[in-house]
């Protein structure tokens, strides 16, 4: 049988120096992207349905969120080669944060039926490497990433392993059909923002202050999270007007163009110091992809025994000015925050999407027919707006 599918062509072509190590052999998988694929082509094409193994469930996608991440691949560097220095392996159906309803099982799925709508975690950890035997499975060494570098959700169907598998009925009942297969597209993206701003920054103690960087789609929910676990002073810092008006609606008390503030000769410590009467922030996301831009005020603005969570890749600004000494001083901390396994993180979020307590389909500002699949990935680039949606019902 076939199906329609997004397919990404690349070339293989190694800048120099580049050297591969066993997993790479062994699988063809490429750990660093932008040193090795180049001259990436985009089309619709009839591919073959992914035959299930025993331990499959065959879903049949509802709808696909745009990430960050695939802009990036899709973007290339001056030479051609994608801008997205993590895993791949072409050619590639993109798409990590999909929904849809189970029409096939393996003989050993016991826990899911066909008929249940689902969703499923991006991070494919082996459960076996280092990593993993000591939970780090956002770091496991054998990977897989459906739309990186196993097929991904930009399809008429999927097939997933029942180990990453998680049921999206509570959602469906919750909001009904039409919207909870778009919700559960949703749970990805906000499993993202939940392991930085729940879980890696310690925990958030009502009543104390957040900043959140870049106002995205990750963004726009680590300020909702913000909101929910009680804050009470939330700042957003975002250049795009949208995102703005969305940081607000989500439960910024502060937002702030950085640009402007700049033209006024102002930081954002500053504002964050004038309206905190000097304490600061206890948590801070970097959501926006600029530390080089955003590390030294970011780490002068940090509360006494404050976090800094970075959530954002960036492709190219990955070093960043600290300052130290008032890092020492104030007792602060800096975190990674990579992926969403673990942690509970799936299944709390789709028990706060379905509790109603925000309305997440405020996040949805784009929806396109899978036909148009590269146009909603060029369009997530502009940076405005929530979260596109390709829509397969
Ligand atoms: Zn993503
Ligand atoms: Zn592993």
């Amino acid at each position: 049988m076939k199906m329609k599918a997004l397919v990404v062509h690349a070339v293989r072509a190694p800048k120099p120096g580049y050297e591969f190590d066993e997993f790479e052999k062994r699988t063809g998988i490429v750990r660093n992207g932008a040193m090795v694929w180049k001259d990436a082509v985009y089309g619709i094409e009839e591919v073959e349905v992914p035959q299930v193994g025993d331990d499959d469930v065959l879903i049949k996608v509802a709808a696909c969120g745009v990430c960050g991440s695939d802009g990036h691949v899709h973007e290339k560097d001056k030479d051609g080669y994608i801008n997205f220095a993590w895993l791949t392996r072409f050619p590639l159906i993109p798409g990590h944060e999909f929904c849809g309803e189970i029409v096939e099982k393996g003989k050993n799925v016991e826990t899911f039926q066909v008929g249940d709508y689902v969703t499923a975690e991006e991070m494919q950890y082996c459960g076996h490497c280092e990593e993993c035997r000591t939970y780090h499975f956002n770091q496991c060494s054998n990977l897989l990433e459906p739309g990186s570098t196993i097929p991904g959700g930009m399809a008429e169907y999927i097939k997933v392993n029942k180990k990453f598998v998680w049921s999206i009925n509570d959602i469906v009942e919750a909001y009904g059909v039409d919207d909870g297969l778009e919700l559960g597209a949703l749970v990805e993206p906000t499993g993202i923002a939940y392991n930085g701003t729940i879980i890696k920054s310690g925990g958030i103690h009502p009543g104390t202050y957040g900043a959140v960087y870049g106002a995205g789609a990750i963004g726009l929910g680590c300020i909702a999270l913000m909101r929910q676990a009680g804050m009470a002073k939330i700042f957003a810092f975002e250049v795009n007007e949208e995102r703005q008006r969305m940081a607000k609606e989500f439960g910024a008390d502060f937002v702030f163009n950085p640009v402007v503030l700049s033209k006024q000769d102002l930081t954002s410590r500053e504002v964050i110091m004038e309206h905190t009467n000097g304490w600061g922030c206890d948590l801070q996301i970097e959501a926006a992809g600029k530390p080089d831009i955003l590390y030294p005020q970011m780490s002068l603005s940090v509360a006494a025994g404050g976090s800094i969570v970075n959530i954002a890749h960036s492709p190219k600004n990955d070093a960043a000015p600290v300052n130290v000494a008032q890092m020492i001083w104030r007792n602060g901390r800096v975190t990674g925050s990579n992926g969403h396994a673990g942690d509970a993180i799936f299944k709390n979020v789709i028990g706060l999407i379905a509790a109603k307590r925000f309305d997440y389909r405020k996040l949805i500002t784009g929806r396109y027919a899978l036909d148009d699949a590269e146009q909603a990935i060029i369009d997530t680039q502009k940076a405005s707006g929530g979260k596109n949606l390709i829509k397969m019902r």
